[in-house]
């Protein structure tokens, strides 16, 4: 605490990412992509013209907004794109949720979603996941400044289907209702087909976890132009570059690479599914998932204590201590023989 920060600054409590270790570990903690971007990832970087570096980038990304337009059905006025789907999640808090009635989201998901509320003074209301750790989109039909909520969800990988998520949004039509599909390329159903009826959806995505791209910092939103306009005018009030030259480069050489795409995903949702019989084999209850990482819990033992064990044997998953998730550990799926260490050691601890 320091009496130079400004007190909204004393008061707020920061999200705290998964560590990035620096020693040699199988590193499952952070829902990372375990093969490379595609090949022609490279190949920019190789060809790209430094002397370019001295000039600004665009600041609307026309080239990379076309090119998520393309890969997404949709026009590229009604694309955004950020510094990570976390920074396009902070400016989408500040254009739509600022309102007199508060927000909902589930209580247990992307822990970064409180923050931001923090951050901007916006109230708040979670909602409670039913008893099989899904998210009731029922229960957001009541009065609200807007709806988030990650689907599939984090860190439980449940997704609802397109439809569900359409008749929420037959019930909810006055405020902004937010989909977060950080995780939606390993099994879950997109949005974005909404868009066209419902100008108040938002769908954000990320390059981080399918195209195997979160050193590059690049996410993205797909909504009505009206919103699309509205996180433009955060943006030009805060930052008007916020994807650089290179980052903007990379992205659309990744994103033309449909079939290396698909490989990769494929081979975690292959690599997740095998995960998922070898931990039940170890009496593990594995929570359905379309996502790249598998929710899990043991009945004989604490998830601080598995969490521990599977450190001193050099693997690092996700362990959140909170009420209702302390026991579970969130292990993002690796490749096939980080998956097969990761088995073996929980089978030397339990
Ligand atoms: N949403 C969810 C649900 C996430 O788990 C993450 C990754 N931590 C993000 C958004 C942010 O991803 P990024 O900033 O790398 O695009």
């Amino acid at each position: 605490m320091s009496r130079f920060w400004s007190p909204a600054v004393r008061a707020l409590t920061p999200y705290v990412p998964g560590e990035q270790p620096r020693e040699r570990l199988i590193k499952l903690n952070t829902n990372e992509n375990p093969y490379p971007p595609s090949p022609r990832v490279e190949r920019v970087l190789a060809e790209f013209d430094r002397t370019q570096l001295r000039r600004y980038p665009d600041p609307d990304s026309l080239a990379l907004r076309q090119t998520l337009a393309t890969v997404h059905g949709v026009d590229p006025e009604q694309v955004f794109v950020g510094n990570g789907s976390d920074e396009v999640l902070a400016l989408a808090f500040q254009a739509f949720f600022c309102q007199d009635a508060p927000l909902l989201m589930p209580a247990i998901s992307y822990s970064f979603y409180p923050v931001y509320c923090k951050l901007y003074g916006i109230d708040y209301r979670t909602i409670a996941l039913d008893d099989r750790w899904e998210v009731s989109l029922e229960a957001f039909d009541a009065d609200n400044g807007g709806v988030i909520f990650a689907n599939p969800n984090a860190p439980t990988g449940h997704g609802h289907s397109r439809q569900a998520i359409g008749s929420l949004l037959e019930r909810v039509r006055d405020s902004v209702v937010l989909v977060d599909e950080a995780y939606v390329d390993f099994g879950g159903e997109s949005a974005v087909p909404l868009i066209d009826e419902h100008p108040n959806l938002l769908v954000t995505g990320t390059l981080s976890k399918s195209r195997s791209l979160a050193g590059l910092r690049l996410g993205f939103a797909i909504g009505s132009r009206e919103l699309i306009e509205g996180l433009e005018r955060v943006k030009n009030s805060f930052n008007s570059y916020p994807v650089d030259m290179l980052a903007s480069e990379v992205a659309i050489a990744a994103l033309d690479d449909e079939a290396h795409f698909r490989d990769c995903c494929e081979r975690v949702m292959a690599t997740r599914e095998w995960s998922r019989r070898e931990l039940e084999a170890l009496s593990f209850e594995v929570l359905p998932s379309q996502t790249n990482f598998l929710f899990v819990r043991h009945p004989g033992y604490e998830g601080a204590a598995l969490f521990a064990g599977l450190r001193e044997r050099g693997v690092l998953v996700r362990h959140f201590d909170r009420d209702g998730l302390r026991d579970f550990l969130r292990i993002s799926i690796g490749t096939n023989d980080e998956m097969k260490s990761l088995v073996e050691a929980l089978r030397a601890i339990v």
